[in-house]
């Protein structure tokens, strides 16, 4: 393939002043797609990065992680995933080998080590982005700053005693990380559930929080249930298609896992195998952690949600005549006997605590009022309200795979058509000045996006 490469202009250590037709803000997997979009369209442009490419993948993920979708899924604007595993799950490192691949295939015009701070309009119109190297002029400006940004940790973490370890879930790599002794893991979307499998498998006592996460089976009557769902063309559906479209874009995803080729998360026969589950985290008192009486429904709540994800394979299979091996339906292999619901840490030999709580977005630099009232991003399939500002790898922003490796090519292109026939000129403030926020900065929470 014949690539039409469009480089940076020659930019030195200071950015002041430089005015570039786009800036785009990130360098990870969204970043790099807009960017080749964009080269594709000689469209002249600067990606800033202030860590360095792929850092998301490289620096905050644990060891063991894999990725929950399969490779084929992989699907980076012309860069399919290239390996000879297309039904595995490449683990963090081949992760990071392959954006890095990308961004080698067609060599962005990046600026890595770059921090973004302030981000605001002149009279002109034009976008004044603040940077660590100075303040340059952009035309138009993507955000592709990640889906999650802010770890988000109850405050409860405050009262609890200092000798506990405490990670949150980005920060953790590994057992030997922290002390020996028994592990609390609070939350069970995708990353709280494979961390307390992690550490499950290496030997640790796992205490575990259990909220309200949906669970999905791995395979299902022959076939990796994700190819499953594409047949079904759930991933080509599009946000908006669905009734509470605000609901499913902050839904927790369902977990499951990669791991060794692929397995359930079944947190029954964790549980039956040692692992200590309960309910929701509610509060602490001193040394006492206390739980919601809701574990056996949010366990029986995970089982129903895959087992409806089977129903509908099972009646896309029958109408369209698939000749798919059957297979029996999941029974649960434990159920709580118990109605616990407080811990108390030192009896229970508990050192450290993994906070695998969630994230959140902050975007108090970006002075364009453009933002719900939590702060979320207003959009309309990446297109902000102020002329020339977009997102991009906002989970949910057109389809499921918007905010990950398979939908983030379409999401990429979308834009770039849109930039390309250029921002509408028309400037006005909707809500807001350019220069306040609210809340006030010591009242601010960073709104949430999914676990
Ligand atoms: C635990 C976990 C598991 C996941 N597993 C999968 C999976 O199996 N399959 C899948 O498809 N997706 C998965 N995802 C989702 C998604 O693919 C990743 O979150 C991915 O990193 C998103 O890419 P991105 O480019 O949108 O954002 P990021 O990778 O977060 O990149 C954003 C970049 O912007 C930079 N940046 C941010 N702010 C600024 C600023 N102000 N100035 C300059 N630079 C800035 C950051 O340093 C970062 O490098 C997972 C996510 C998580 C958290």
């Amino acid at each position: 393939m014949t690539l039409r490469v469009k480089v940076a202009p020659q930019v030195g250590d200071d950015l002041e002043g430089i005015h570039s037709p786009v800036v785009i803000v990130g360098g990870g997997q969204a970043g790099l797609s807009m960017s080749y979009c964009l080269s594709q369209r000689n469209v002249e442009h600067i990606v800033l990065e202030r860590n360095r490419i792929a850092y998301e993948w490289r620096d905050r993920r644990w060891d063991s992680f894999c990725l929950v979708t399969p490779n084929w899924q992989c699907q980076l604007p012309d860069f399919p995933y290239p390996g000879d595993d297309p039904d595995g799950f490449m683990v963090r490192d081949e992760v990071v080998r392959y954006i890095e691949a990308y961004a080698q295939f067609f060599n962005p015009p990046i600026i890595e080590g770059v921090s973004a701070t302030r981000l605001r309009r002149d009279r002109k119109g034009r976008y004044l982005v603040g940077t660590s190297r100075g303040e340059l002029i952009a035309d138009q400006v993507v955000m592709a700053t990640g889906p999650y940004q802010v770890p988000l940790i109850p405050r409860l973490t405050e009262r609890l005693p200092d000798e506990l370890t405490q990670l949150h879930s980005s920060q953790y790599r590994n057992p030997d990380q922290l002390p020996p002794g028994a592990v609390m893991v609070v939350g069970t979307g995708q990353s709280g559930c494979q961390i307390a499998e992690d550490l499950h498998l290496a030997g640790r006592q796992v205490h575990l929080a259990v909220g309200s996460a949906p669970r999905v089976a791995r395979f299902y009557r022959g076939r990796d249930v994700v190819a499953w769902l594409d047949a079904v063309g759930y991933y080509r559906k599009a946000v908006n298609e669905f009734a509470d479209a605000d609901t499913v874009r902050f839904r927790v995803n369902h977990y499951v896992t990669g791991r060794d080729g692929g397995r359930d998360i079944d947190l029954r026969a964790f549980a039956r195998e040692g692992m200590r589950l309960y309910g929701r985290l509610t509060g602490a008192t001193g040394t006492t952690l206390r739980f919601a009486q809701d574990l056996r429904r949010n366990l029986d709540h995970a089982d129903a949600v895959s087992e409806s994800i089977k129903d509908s394979i099972d009646r896309y299979i029958e109408s369209h005549g698939i000749d798919a091996p059957t297979e029996p339906r999941y029974t649960p292999v434990w159920v709580p006997d118990h109605k616990r619901t407080e811990v108390e840490i030192r009896n229970a030999g508990i050192t450290s605590v993994i906070w695998s709580t969630g994230f959140g977005r902050d975007d108090r630099w970006i002075e364009v009022p453009v933002f719900d009232g939590r702060g979320y991003p207003t959009h309309d399939r990446g297109v902000t309200s102020s002329p020339g500002l977009y997102f991009l790898g906002l989970p949910w922003q057109h389809t499921w795979g918007s905010g990950r490796l398979s939908g983030v090519a379409d999401d990429a292109a979308y834009l770039a058509e849109r930039i390309t026939t250029g921002p509408d000129h028309v400037f006005r403030w909707i809500a807001g000045t350019p220069n306040s926020t609210f809340p006030r900065d010591d009242e601010w929470v960073a709104p949430r996006t999914v676990a």
